[in-house]
C-alpha cells in the first residue's frame, strides 16, 4: 500500500480571536506553500471557521473543527453539527480530545456516536484518545487504551476505518511539557495498530494515521516523527505561534 502521508494538525483551542486566526491563517497559507509530503490541517474555534476558510482556501492548508454535535439541526442551544461544519468547509474533526472528556463529561460511547455521523457527513474524524497519569501509574495504559478503541471507534465500515485518524495523546503531556519519550509514544502506538488490525484488518491497520500528540514542539518532533508508527502529531500550544508551527510542519 501506499506510504501513510504524515499529518500535522494544529489544534488551536479556544484561542484567537477572529482578527488573530485570519492574520495566522494567512501566515502559514504563505509560508507552507511548497509542502507537498504532508498534509497540514488547522483546526480554529467555531466562530473563526468560516473566515479561515476563505484565507486558505485553494491552499494546503486544510481545515479541522475542534468538536461537533452528532444531530444535523434543530432545538441544541450552543451546538454546532458535523453536517454544517462540512458546508463551512471543513475536512476534518476533532472527536473526543481529552479535554472534552474531562471537562464535559464526553464518554466513548457519545464519541462513537458522533464519529459516525462525522463520517455520514464526509468529514475524516480524528479520534483522541489516552492514558491518565494515574492510569499510566497503575500500568493500566493499555487496558484503557483498548477500551477506549472498542468502544469510541466501532462499528466502521472498511473504507471509514482506513481513512481514520487516530490521535494518541496521553493526558498528562497535554499542555504540561512533558512529552512521552518517543519510544513510550511508539509503544502505544504499535498497541493501537495491532489492535486495530485485529478489528478492523490488515489493509486498514496500515491506512489508519496515528498522531502523537502532547506537547510536542519544534526541538523534539523530529524525533518522534522518526518511530514507524507514529504518522504526525496533533499540537497544541505550539501550533498558536506560526513560527513554531511552520518549524514543526517541515519537521
Ligand atoms: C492538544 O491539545 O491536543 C495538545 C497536544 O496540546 P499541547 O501540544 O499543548 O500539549
Amino acid at each position: 500500500m501506499d506510504k501513510r502521508i504524515p499529518i500535522v494538525a494544529g489544534n488551536w483551542k479556544m484561542n484567537k480571536t477572529v482578527g488573530e486566526a485570519v492574520e495566522l491563517a494567512g501566515l502559514l497559507k504563505q509560508n507552507l506553500q511548497d509542502v507537498k509530503d504532508r498534509e497540514i490541517v488547522i483546526c480554529p474555534t467555531y466562530i473563526s471557521i468560516f473566515a479561515v476558510k476563505e484565507v486558505i482556501k485553494n491552499s494546503n492548508v486544510k481545515l479541522g473543527a475542534q468538536n461537533m454535535y452528532f444531530e444535523k439541526s434543530g432545538a441544541f442551544t450552543g451546538e454546532v453539527s458535523a453536517f454544517m461544519l462540512k458546508n463551512a468547509g471543513c475536512d476534518y474533526v476533532i472527536i473526543g480530545h481529552s479535554e472534552r472528556r474531562q471537562y464535559f463529561g464526553e464518554t466513548d460511547e457519545g464519541i462513537n456516536k458522533k464519529l459516525h455521523v462525522a463520517n455520514k457527513e464526509g468529514l475524516i474524524p480524528i479520534v483522541c484518545i489516552g492514558e491518565t497519569l494515574t492510569q499510566r501509574e497503575k500500568n493500566e495504559t493499555f487496558s484503557v487504551i483498548e477500551k477506549q478503541i472498542k468502544t469510541g471507534i466501532a462499528g466502521l465500515d472498511a473504507e471509514q476505518a482506513k481513512k481514520l485518524v487516530v490521535a494518541y495523546e496521553p493526558v498528562w503531556a497535554i499542555g504540561t511539557g512533558k512529552t512521552a519519550t518517543p519510544q513510550q509514544a511508539e509503544e502505544v502506538h504499535a498497541f493501537i495498530r495491532k489492535l486495530y488490525s485485529e478489528i478492523y484488518g490488515k489493509d486498514a491497520a496500515e491506512c489508519v494515521r496515528i498522531l502523537y500528540g502532547g506537547s510536542v514542539k519544534p526541538n523534539n518532533i523530529s524525533e518522534i516523527m522518526k518511530q514507524p508508527n507514529i504518522d504526525g502529531g496533533l499540537i497544541g500550544g505550539a501550533s498558536l505561534k506560526a513560527d513554531d508551527f511552520i518549524k514543526l510542519v517541515r519537521y
